[in-house]
């Protein structure tokens, strides 16, 4: 297959939608509520200076990010979204012939980096409880194996690895293999035994822990994201990656975010409330959700899920399906929820087609 015809044989990224006056965009994953006043106001102080190029080595944010994580500043390599870092390690490990290793289903964004870098995309299914399946992954690294990815909590089931489980399973993982352990939504996670990235990249060389400004700092439309790892891979990723892509305003934008953690944690506590309610108002009214440690929930709705997003699009509520596998659904502001837990509601009295068990519930 020439390269023109792997690339046509993807399938496009799709954002997800919402369309119409009053759509309640529930969709993307982003955070409901806007950066926060001192953060909009560091943006606009850079309004004037767009005619120069950003500063390319973002010297500042990556010291403020490794200071916040007691990292040194050399260890942090930052990119446009940590969809770009993340496509950074891709051209820095795997080229054609190589294979990058990711749970599926998963980040959508992954099997199109791999294939636009030129490498093979091994796919291994979720398990049944839509944990990743950490067993036949390592089950699946060959000699070609240069990178696995790891999705914690995982989009879009919401589903989160343990400490213990990523301990053992980095002992079958080769040490000249790069083991990445994306938590773009570290800050949603209660859950007590999930592993931490950083504290892995601290005991093992060969990960790097993917991080983003996008979800629980919502600075998605700025673009910036980050990650923590070794000097050597850091030093890597800074090579591959695109010249001036993270503009200065958004390298701004992420130090003032830092500065201000503990205005955005109180509004990351509400998102994780919500995210209880929805749940348990979404099992009331007897749908299957599984447990998320995510600003989102997934219901494996199965081959209901068209029908059901039609009467979701119907109340002007947009959600992400996923036929016939199942629905992510953000969680919004309490208002926006409201309206999408009454249009679930009403895709409730049209009947549910299929049997629904009940999943992620350990
Ligand atoms: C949203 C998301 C990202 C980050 O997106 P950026 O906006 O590019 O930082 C990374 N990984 C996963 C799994 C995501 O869901």
């Amino acid at each position: 297959m020439s390269r023109r015809d792997v690339v046509r044989s993807l399938p496009p990224y799709k954002q997800g939608a919402a369309e119409g006056p009053g759509a309640v965009k529930l969709s993307s994953n982003e955070n409901p509520y806007p950066p926060l006043p001192s953060v909009v106001t560091e943006i606009e102080r850079q309004l004037g200076s767009y005619n120069r190029y950003p500063s390319m080595g973002a010297v500042e944010v990556r010291t403020a990010i490794a200071e916040r994580f007691g990292v040194q500043p050399d260890q942090v390599a930052v990119g446009a979204g940590s969809v770009e870092v993340a496509t950074q390690l891709v051209h820095a490990t795997s080229g054609l012939g190589d294979e990058v290793i990711f749970p599926w289903r998963s980040f959508e964004a992954y099997p199109i980096i791999t294939v636009v870098g030129g490498a093979t995309p091994v796919r291994v299914p979720l398990r049944p409880d839509l944990h990743h399946d950490l067993d036949a992954m390592a089950a699946a690294i060959t000699d070609r194996t240069r990178l696995i990815l790891l999705c914690t909590p995982n989009n879009p089931t919401g589903t989160t690895l343990s400490t213990d489980e990523v301990e053992a399973f980095l002992t079958h993982v080769p040490d000249d293999v790069i083991v990445a352990v994306d938590e773009a939504y570290v800050h949603f996670n209660r859950d007590p035994r999930a592993v931490s990235g950083i504290e892995m990249v601290r005991r093992h060389p060969n990960v790097i822990n993917l991080q983003t400004f996008s979800k629980a700092y919502g600075l998605a439309g700025l673009r910036i994201g980050f990650s923590i790892s070794s000097v050597e891979i850091a030093e890597d990723l800074r090579r591959v990656a695109t010249p001036f892509a993270v503009s200065d305003v958004a390298q701004r934008a992420a130090v003032a975010s830092l500065a201000h953690e503990d205005e955005l944690d109180e509004r990351v506590e509400r998102i994780v409330a919500e995210r209880g309610r929805v749940t348990r108002e979404l099992r009331a009214q007897g749908w299957a959700v599984g447990d998320s440690q995510a600003n989102f929930v997934w219901l494996p709705t199965g081959d209901d899920t068209e029908r059901i997003d039609g009467v979701l699009r119907s109340q002007g509520v947009f959600a992400r399906c996923w036929q016939p596998e199942g629905i992510r659904l953000t969680i919004g502001t309490p208002e926006e929820d409201d309206r999408c837990l009454s249009a679930f509601a009403l895709a409730r009295e049209g009947g549910a087609e299929s049997p629904l068990a009940r999943v992620g519930a350990h």
